[in-house]
């Protein structure tokens, strides 16, 4: 059948009346390609979320490793509560919804070509790309340490083959022995984890090698949820007493500065040599390697973005989400992460379809399992702020575990973190 031109006016007329009134959404975004680089809990709920809300979107995750280990409940790996294959994530239920996976590793990214190249030699194409690569480790901020001596003396916070030898070193060692944690400077991923993690093997030595003690010598003089924390330790392991199974020091004298493998112990910024039995460096940080590579972050290390879109304010077209982006107010976590990921899909659907993003809300918990059925948490709804240039908290919306809360509290609150962590894997993974 031929079309002479007066059919081909009223055909591309109707068209045009669909877009306008039908189905605008689909006709705009139809064979858009959207590039996440990293498919950890940023990357891959914003895979899922832009897929979602729009199936003719063609999304492409980039990730080296075909299964993710949450880094939320690995403390609980180390103290020996859960085993390692509970936190562990595949990526099957993503491509039964028709995301690609590229299992590889993202060298660079062209933002005026808009392109991203992988190890593996691939060249993806992309009209907006989201990147989500987490943290970098700054070993080198830490004289002697590296990522081979990172085997001796593990940081476990990146989870997978480190937290195992963290906990397989917490086994081996004998009665009596000290563990010490390094904890790192502001900002850094997941403000309460350095002390979540020392309830936790204070929970494990209690429990079977009570002549032990966790030591933190920290680079800050105050911690996340501390006065809770604080509690909870004099409450369950003497904290204060003499035979305490937690010591904290503060910052900035008890700042670890230098490593010695060899001697199994480290120096602090006052001048001390610390010795013990295993030692936990967490180092100071930064954005993910591919991040930096691509020109996203400024002088601080971490990525400026619109907070209202997360698209970079230093490459167009290029969404940073989660540890890697600045978010003021909001803290480096997973559930931060699985919050600007939605905003960050919203705010690139309505751009395909030249619309206003809108003003987003984001949302935070960040929960802490301290001992055995004692829980805490601390909650918060943030708002872009009238000049968008802050995510601050809504004034009265969330808060933290009230310090005189009753045991039951503090133990559902464990029930809380529970759920909680079974949600958002299945939010940000699609596992269920
Ligand atoms: P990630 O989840 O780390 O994902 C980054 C992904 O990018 C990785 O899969 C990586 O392989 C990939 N990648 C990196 N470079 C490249 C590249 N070049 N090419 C392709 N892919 C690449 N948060 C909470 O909300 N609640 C908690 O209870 C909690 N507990 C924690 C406990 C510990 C001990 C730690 C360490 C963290 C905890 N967090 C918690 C923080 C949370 O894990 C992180 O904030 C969250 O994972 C950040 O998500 P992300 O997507 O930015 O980075």
């Amino acid at each position: 059948m031929t079309m002479n031109r007066r059919d081909f006016v009223k055909t591309t007329g109707a068209i045009a009346a669909v877009s306008a009134f039908g189905m605008p959404h689909i006709a705009r975004a139809e064979g858009k390609k959207v590039v996440v680089v990293g498919g950890g809990t940023g990357g891959a709920t914003a895979a899922r979320y832009l897929k979602m809300a729009d199936e003719s979107i063609d999304v492409t995750i980039v990730e080296p490793n075909e299964t993710y280990y949450t880094c939320y409940m690995s403390n609980e790996v180390i103290g020996g509560a859960r085993k390692i294959e509970s936190i562990r994530v595949g990526y099957d239920g993503l491509k039964a919804m028709g995301i690609n996976l590229v299992f590889d590793k993202a060298t660079a990214i062209d933002p005026e070509k808009k392109v991203v190249k992988t190890a593996g030699g691939q060249e993806l194409a992309y009209d907006r790309a989201i990147v989500a690569p987490g943290i970098s480790l700054l070993y080198d901020k830490i004289e002697g340490y590296s990522a081979e001596v990172a085997e001796k003396m593990p940081h476990a916070w990146k989870a997978g083959e480190q937290t195992k030898i963290l906990r397989s070193q917490l086994e081996a060692m004998d009665d009596g022995g000290v563990v010490l944690i390094a904890a790192p400077p502001n900002p850094f991923r997941c403000p309460p984890g350095p002390y979540e993690r020392a309830s936790q093997i204070a929970m494990y030595l209690q429990e079977s090698k009570p002549k032990s003690k966790v030591m933190i010598l920290d680079s800050k003089q105050a911690f996340s949820k501390q006065g809770l924390f604080t509690q909870g330790w004099e409450r369950l392991y003497g904290f204060g007493s003499d035979d305490s199974l937690i010591e904290w020091l503060p910052g900035p004298d008890s700042a670890v500065v230098s490593v010695d493998p060899e001697n199994m112990s480290v120096e602090t910024s006052f001048g001390d040599e610390v010795k013990a039995a295993v030692i936990n460096v967490i180092p100071p940080q930064a954005a993910g390697q591919i991040a930096l590579d691509a020109g996203l972050a400024d002088d601080s290390g971490w990525c400026p973005v619109d907070k209202k879109t997360f698209e970079s304010t230093l490459h167009k077209g290029i969404h940073v989400i989660g540890d890697a982006c600045i978010a003021t107010k909001m803290p480096k976590s997973g559930y931060s992460a699985n919050s600007q990921a939605k905003v960050a899909a919203a705010a690139i659907i309505a751009m395909f379809k030249d619309e206003d993003p809108g003003i987003p809300a984001y949302v935070n918990t960040c929960y802490s399992i301290i001992g055995k059925d004692y829980g805490i948490s601390v909650a918060a709804v943030y708002r872009l702020s009238e000049d968008g240039s802050t995510i601050a908290g809504v004034e009265g919306a969330g808060g933290l575990t009230p310090s005189d809360a009753p045991d039951f509290a503090l133990k559902r609150e464990v029930q809380y973190a529970y759920s909680w962590y079974n949600n958002i894997v299945a939010d940000s993974f699609a596992t269920s």
